[in-house]
C-alpha cells in the first residue's frame, strides 16, 4: 500500500468514525428532565416521583444555589430575634385549591393574615392619607359609578376566558390584540378609571395597564377562582387570606425531599431534540438526556435558551414578549410588639406614590 493510499484510507476511516459518532443514539438517562426548581418545576417533579410503581426517573436542573425561585424565604434579624421573611410570594387563599391541597398533604401549617381594623391609603401622588375599612382594597378603589361599571364589565368578561382554553371565546382574538388600557379607553377612560386600573395592575403585575394584554388580564382574573373580588380581598375568602408558617420556600423544600435527583447551579442554555430523546445542556457544561423535558421557567428566561431545531419566529417572539417585566421592591419592618392592633389599625398601607 502506498503512503497516498494509506492516507486516503485513514481519512475514510476517520470520516466514518465521525459520522458514526454523530448518528449514534445514546440512551436517555432520565425519563424526564425538569428545568427550573421553583414552585412549578418542583411540583412537576414531586408529582412524577409519586409514580413509584412505574419507576419514572426525574432530574431537576436549577440555575441558582437554592430551590424556590420566586418563593424566597430569608432569615433576617427581627425585633424579637431571627425570623423567616418572605421576599417573594407569601399569601395563599382558599381558591388556590391545588396549593392548599399540597400544604395539607405535606403537613405544612398556615396562619390567617391579620386584617382587622383601619387601613391607610393615599390614592394620588401628592394626596392626603385617608382611612378605609372592610374586607379588601376593592371598596376603596371603586369609589365612583364609572369605576364600578368598568370593573363589573371586566368581571363578567373574565368569566368567559377559561384558563385552560383562553382562545375559546368568540371575542378572544379581539382581546388578544388590545391592552388593558386600550380596553378602558374604549369603555370610557375617566381619571378614576385610570387610577384604579393603574393600582390594580401595579398590585397584581408590578406594571401599567398599557403593558398587559386584555386577554391575559381576563384569564388571570378567572384563574383566581372569583376574579378581582378574590384577588383584592384579605378576609378568609380572599387570595391574601393565609401565610405559610415557615415561609413559602418551605413548601418547595418539602416537595424536594421526595425528588432524589436535584442539581443546583445548573443553568440550562440549550435544548436539542435528537431522534427519540432530548438533550439538555447547561452553562456549566453538563449534557443530560431524557425522553421528555419540562420547562418550568418564566417565558423570558425560556427565550434565552437555544432550541434545536429552533422555535418558530412567532413562538420565539412570544416567549420574549409574553409577560411584562415589572419591577417590585419589598421592605420588611419589624416591631417588638403589634402596637397598631390596640389602636384598631390593620397594619395595611396602600399608596400610588411613585418611587
Ligand atoms: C414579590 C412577589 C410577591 C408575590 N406574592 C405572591 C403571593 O402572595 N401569592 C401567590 O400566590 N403568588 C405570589 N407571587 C407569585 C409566585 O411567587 C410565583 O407565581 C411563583 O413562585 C412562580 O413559580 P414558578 O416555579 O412558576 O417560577 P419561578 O419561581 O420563577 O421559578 C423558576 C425557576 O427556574 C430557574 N431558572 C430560570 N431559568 C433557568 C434556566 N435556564 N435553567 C435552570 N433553571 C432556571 C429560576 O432560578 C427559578 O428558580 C409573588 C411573586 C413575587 C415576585
Amino acid at each position: 500500500m502506498t503512503t497516498k493510499m494509506f492516507e486516503t484510507r485513514l481519512l475514510l476511516l476517520m470520516t466514518i468514525a465521525v459520522f458514526r459518532t454523530s448518528i449514534a443514539v445514546e440512551p436517555a438517562q432520565f425519563d424526564v428532565i425538569v428545568v427550573g426548581g421553583g414552585l412549578s418545576g418542583m411540583t412537576a417533579a414531586y408529582e412524577l416521583s409519586k409514580f413509584k410503581a412505574h419507576n419514572i426517573t426525574v432530574l431537576v436542573l436549577e440555575a441558582q444555589n437554592r430551590l424556590g425561585g420566586r418563593a424566597y424565604t430569608v432569615e433576617l434579624p427581627g425585633s424579637n430575634g431571627t425570623d423567616g421573611f418572605d421576599l417573594g410570594g407569601q399569601w395563599v387563599g382558599r381558591t388556590q385549591y391545588y396549593v392548599m391541597h399540597m400544604l395539607n398533604e405535606l403537613g405544612i401549617s398556615t396562619y390567617a393574615q391579620y386584617a382587622t381594623g383601619d387601613k391607610k391609603q393615599r390614592m394620588t401622588q401628592n394626596g392626603t392619607i385617608s382611612s378605609f375599612q372592610g374586607d379588601g382594597l376593592r371598596a376603596s378603589l371603586i369609589g365612583s359609578g364609572d369605576v364600578l361599571k368598568l370593573f363589573a364589565d371586566i368581571e363578567n368578561l373574565a368569566k368567559r376566558v377559561a384558563p385552560t382554553e383562553p382562545m375559546a371565546d368568540a371575542q378572544a382574538a379581539e382581546w388578544n390584540q388590545m391592552s388593558v388600557a386600550d380596553y378602558a379607553q374604549k369603555a370610557g377612560w375617566t381619571r378614576e378609571n385610570r387610577v384604579s386600573l393603574d393600582l390594580i395592575c401595579n398590585i397584581l403585575f408590578n406594571t401599567k395597564p398599557e403593558q398587559i394584554s386584555m386577554l391575559y388580564f381576563l384569564m388571570f382574573l378567572n384563574s383566581a377562582g372569583g376574579g378581582l373580588d378574590t384577588l383584592t380581598r384579605d378576609d378568609t375568602h380572599g387570595a391574601n387570606a393565609f401565610r405559610i408558617t415557615n415561609g413559602a420556600q418551605s413548601l418547595v423544600e418539602a416537595m424536594a425531599k421526595s425528588v432524589p435527583e436535584v442539581r443546583n447551579f445548573r443553568q440550562v442554555t440549550r435544548v436539542r431534540t435528537v431522534n427519540d430523546h432530548v438533550e439538555v445542556e447547561t452553562k456549566e457544561g453538563d449534557i443530560k438526556r431524557a425522553r421528555y423535558v419540562i420547562l418550568a421557567i418564566p417565558p423570558n428566561k425560556a427565550a434565552e435558551i437555544r432550541f434545536q431545531p429552533p422555535l418558530s419566529d412567532e413562538k420565539a417572539q412570544l416567549l420574549r414578549n409574553f409577560y411584562p417585566k415589572g419591577k417590585g421592591f419589598k421592605f420588611v419592618f419589624t416591631y417588638a410588639t403589634t402596637w397598631w392592633r390596640s389602636k384598631n389599625l390593620a397594619g395595611q398601607v396602600l399608596s400610588v406614590a411613585q418611587m
